[in-house]
């Protein structure tokens, strides 16, 4: 070899030991789990060992400094070689050899551990051929258990240490001296062999099940929204069906007959609001019912199908929690899903990024009722004006075969169906960080025990509804309950009329062609913050993936079509009991704000 020729240990080794030895090739993710298996298995067993190592530049050792310190613990001596530069050796354990040339390890792997009952050499050369991702690179690789093989090798090795750190010499000829490459230990290599087919068979079913996932949800997604619109079509006219029927029933002068008839039409239209209703469980994909569980367990169950990918591309992740965090109420399999599609995110935006690259997972207590959970990534962030863009689904800006586009929508399916919060916080220089609150199932005793209050009432009603029958209806229903109804099916309309009239409950329809509900919302809480208290939300339509998220937001009360006229009275009754100041006549209110949607993306 030339004296100009960068010095690799691949050459090296494939110059002197070629015909012996027959390359084999190998992903970046299997070095990296061989790697990973073969350094457990020295920490775990604590087996004294000589251990050589190379690294591309010495990223690698600052950023998995702890596993290197525990392994040096155990070790009996490392030696490091590195194309660039390295940290000072920190003791008399650590032999640093820098390589001649443009960092030759940059396309290389090297790991050569020598124990007193087995010793294994895994070397590999980047190929340099172009893949999807990171771990798919492919590298000629040397593998192998082989004692006299390995003398040979250490031989080749002790030549490189004698020209780069004569100094060291000594140091290193007594450690070879202690651990002469020795035939394999059979029981270390069962359990060796067996922890790699274990990870294998994790990794397979763990990429199977996000195939499945895939396929399942981009086909539901399609599904649900198809029916999401049906059912609210169908929602409307089932509500004027069980409404009108409910006044015949209600009204007493009517014969015996008749109020039996009406009794059958509600009976009818209560099973057609049944079938609407699983119809829309069929659109969500939750295999099976939420259970209480650790997010903490969660989590570490899960990142182990990343920790590859990460490592490969030199992504340090740091977990940390609250000492004390309640258990979720969750779908394990969804939230697994949510981490994988997140972390895998964060993954693909930290790739080939400068410096040094970090992914945080942040567990806290945010309320009795709510844990959060945060993914933090210091990748190039989301430009404000994606922040909506990126929930869609198929919206991806990577290359095609790489990006689905379909992550993020479902990360915010996941949390809709946990009826959780979802936020997006990201900018060129602040990475991305995505925090989601997740219900603990503990509920503020107000929300578990609905105020008992008297059913009729006095006061003003504003009732708005773009739907002619569902206006008519409520204004029938409150108007006989003893209320002063005025009715509006244009917002717009509707928000002029608050100006003037002092309304005590404001029931306001969540679909409307002028004007969606959300937006009705905003602009009468800016007109007044306290009119906010007042208003009660009717809506043929739950499933939209924004509608749970903005009703969860605003914490007022609304009610899902087709409802009866007895939920209808409660409910407002309920709205002017929670309004204390209030008078029959629905005068002014004094009270804190309301609270305004959540910012989460997908609040409209
Ligand atoms: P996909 O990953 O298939 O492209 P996603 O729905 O998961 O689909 O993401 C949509 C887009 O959002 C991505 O293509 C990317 O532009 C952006 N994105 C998602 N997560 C991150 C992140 N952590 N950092 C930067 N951009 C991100």
């Amino acid at each position: 070899m030339s004296s100009m020729q960068p010095l690799s240990l691949f050459t090296l080794l494939t110059d002197r030991l070629g015909k012996r030895l027959q390359p084999i090739q190998a992903t970046k993710a299997t070095l990296v789990d061989v790697s990973h298996t073969l350094e457990d298995l020295v920490l775990h067993e604590r087996l004294p060992a000589l251990i050589f190592t190379g690294f591309q530049e010495s990223s690698h050792w600052r950023e998995e400094t702890e596993r290197y310190r525990e392994l040096a613990g155990v070790a009996h001596q490392i030696c490091i070689f590195a194309g660039g530069q390295l940290p000072p050796e920190s003791d008399q354990k650590q032999i640093h050899v820098r390589l001649h040339g443009p960092d030759p390890l940059r396309q290389e792997w090297f790991l050569l551990v020598l124990t007193e009952r087995f010793a294994a050499v895994l070397c590999g050369r980047d190929l340099q051929a172009p893949t999807l991702s990171e771990g798919d690179r492919r590298f000629d690789t040397i593998w192998t258990f082989e004692p006299d093989l390995i003398t040979e090798i250490v031989a080749v090795l002790h030549e490189v240490v004698a020209r780069e750190r004569p100094d060291r010499l000594v140091d290193l000829e007594t450690a070879i001296e202690r651990f002469p490459p020795p035939p394999p230990d059979a029981h270390l290599l069962t359990l060796f062999t067996t922890r790699m087919i274990d990870d294998l068979v994790r990794q397979h079913e763990a990429r199977l099940q996000l195939e499945r996932m895939l396929a399942y949800e981009s086909r539901l997604r399609a599904l649900g929204q198809v029916l999401s619109g049906v059912a609210h079509e169908l929602n409307n006219p089932l509500q004027g069906i069980l409404g009108f029927a409910g006044l015949i029933a209600e009204t007493p002068e009517q014969a015996p007959t008749t109020l039996e008839e009406a009794g059958y039409i509600v009976e009818a239209a209560r099973r057609a609001q049944t079938i609407v209703q699983s119809l829309l469980q069929l659109a969500r994909p939750n295999s099976s019912e939420p259970a209480l569980a650790s997010l903490n367990e969660i989590i570490d169950q899960t990142v182990i199908f990343v920790r590859a990918d990460m490592s490969s591309y030199g992504i340090n992740l740091n977990i940390t929690s609250e000492p004390e965090v309640a258990p979720v109420l969750v779908n394990r399999v969804r939230i697994q899903q949510l981490l994988i599609n997140l972390l895998t995110n964060a993954i693909q935006a930290l790739a080939g990024q400068p410096g040094a690259q970090q992914i945080e997972i942040i567990v806290r207590q945010h309320t009795l009722e709510w844990v959060e959970l945060r993914i933090h990534d210091n990748g190039p962030g989301i430009a404000t004006e994606m922040h909506e863009r990126v929930f869609e689904p198929f919206f991806t800006t990577k290359a095609p075969g790489e990006g689905t586009g379909l992550g993020l929508s479902i990360v915010r399916t996941i949390v809709e169906e946990h009826q959780g919060h979802l936020k997006l916080e990201s900018g060129p220089l602040r990475g991305t960080t995505f925090s989601i609150l997740l219900p603990t199932g503990v509920k503020r005793k107000a929300e578990t025990e609905p105020v008992q209050a008297e059913n009729r009432g006095a006061g003003l009603i504003l009732v708005i509804d773009d739907d002619p029958q569902i206006v008519l209806l409520l204004e029938r229903v409150l108007k006989r309950a003893g209320y002063v109804v005025r009715t509006e099916r244009n917002p717009e309309v509707g928000l002029r009329r608050v100006l003037h009239e002092p309304f005590g409950v404001i029931i306001s329809d969540l679909l409307m062609p002028e004007m969606p509900g959300t937006e009705f919302y905003e602009r009468l809480i800016r007109l007044n913050p306290t009119l906010g208290h007042r208003i009660l939300f009717i809506t043929g339509d739950a499933t939209r993936p924004t509608t749970q998220a903005f009703l969860q937001g605003t914490g007022q009360p609304y009610l899902l079509k087709p409802f009866t006229t007895q939920q209808l009275l409660s409910s407002v009754a309920q709205l002017i009991a929670a309004q204390p100041a209030l008078g029959d006549q629905g005068l002014a209110v004094v009270g804190p704000a309301p609270k305004r949607a959540p910012e989460a993306d997908e609040s409209r």
